[in-house]
């Protein structure tokens, strides 16, 4: 039988296995099998492919792998693959059912791991010794990860967006492994409208922060134009546009017009179209400005960094964003950057309004705007 045959009917016979050739030609099965109702994870190493002669097998037992070869399993002269795989329960000892496992919840966490075992609908991972696990990989949510540890399943880590309180919501509502995992797959699918309400900024906007998005980021900055820009929150992430926000950041005048635009467009918003589409409309535009490929790198370097701290991106992702009132000044600065000035100010300068009263190059008025970006 031709190897591409044998792998289609293994794939068929045993969809949890994979089958691969290891760089010295020998063959390894990996994965999952389904046998006498129980499910068995294992490593077949085949040196000597189609001969089974020296192979090595590991078998997963309560989350630790038992060796087995042609010393310590009898297996017959004639056999192939195909009857390895299909005599494998019985090749095993018997296994012994220890007392702590009938009744602890402990081992009911770890047979309960088995069963979630699904590489067709996400990764599962496990750390040596076994007190975190971790699943990602999540079809169709592929940038999502969900980590916990064991036995107490208490939350480690997660990718749904920061202000979604998911220890919350995992305490009141599940209490197996199973029911967390499921819990969160169906927050996945409630949060794809909001997901979705981003992705097309993402890819069209020159989107400034944050720096690098991810999934648990609810915020975009991106430029409306010159000295200009736009800063969308989403506050609940469930109720996407309900909770929406658009704020304008930049010079006094500027803000106070578009402002003004902004909450005529927003009476008009069209449910039917993105987000992304709906701004374009409110602002009259067809496209948001984009960065200019080639003069990236240079502005980057020169032109946009802070004339506070000389650097352009800090470790928070915060771009210079903030300009004056006056367009002939070239103040272009963090926000984090200038209120920090204006603290070490004398006393009375530390508010937060006050802070932003005055270019500190040529003292035309700053606008209160600014102070958006402060708020992360
Ligand atoms: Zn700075
Ligand atoms: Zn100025």
């Amino acid at each position: 039988m031709d190897e591409v045959h044998l792998k289609r009917q293994l794939a068929l016979k045993y969809p949890g296995l994979y089958f691969e050739r290891s760089k010295n030609n020998a063959v390894v099965l990996r994965g999952v099998v389904y046998m006498n109702a129980k499910w068995i994870r294992l490593k077949l190493y085949l040196p000597h492919f189609p001969e089974l002669c020296d192979f090595r097998l590991c078998v997963q037992e309560h989350l630790e792998y038992k060796r087995y070869s042609t010393e310590n399993t009898q297996i017959q002269a004639n056999w192939q693959l195909e009857d390895l795989l299909l005599h494998i329960i019985q090749l095993l000892p018997e296994e012994p059912m220890p007392d702590v496992y009938s009744s602890q919840q402990k081992s009911n966490i770890y047979t309960e791991i088995l069963e979630l075992h699904k590489p067709q609908d996400y990764r599962l991972q496990l750390n040596d010794r076994c007190t975190r696990i971790r699943f990602c990989g999540f079809a169709e949510h592929e940038a999502h990860y969900l980590e916990l540890k064991l036995p107490s399943l208490q939350l480690i880590a997660h990718s749904l967006p920061d202000c979604i309180q998911l220890e919350d919501i995992l305490e009141n509502s599940s209490h197996s492994l199973t029911s967390i995992l499921h819990l969160y797959l169906k927050l996945l699918e409630e949060l794809r409208p909001f997901y979705e309400s981003f992705s097309s900024i993402d890819e069209l906007c020159d989107v400034l922060q944050p720096c690098p998005i991810t999934t648990k980021h609810n915020t975009r900055v991106f430029p409306l134009k010159d000295r200009v820009y736009l800063k969308l929150t989403i506050a609940d992430p469930f109720a996407s546009y309900a909770s929406m926000t658009v704020q304008i950041i930049g010079p006094t005048e500027e803000v106070a017009h578009l402002r003004h635009v902004l909450s005529e467009g927003l009476a008009n918003w069209d449910i039917e179209l993105d987000m992304h589409k709906n701004l374009l409309h409110i602002f009259d535009l067809c496209y948001f400005p984009m960065p200019a490929e080639m003069q990236l790198k240079k502005n980057e370097d020169e032109e946009q960094r802070c004339n506070i701290c000389f650097d352009y991106r800090l470790d928070n992702g915060e771009v210079p964003l903030v300009s004056c009132d006056n367009s002939r000044c070239v103040l272009k600065c963090h926000a984090a950057c200038l209120k920090e000035w204006f603290d070490t100010l004398v006393e009375g300068k530390t508010f937060l309004e006050v802070s932003f009263g005055l270019c500190p190059f040529c003292k035309a008025k700053l606008s209160t705007s600014f102070a958006v970006l402060l708020k992360n």
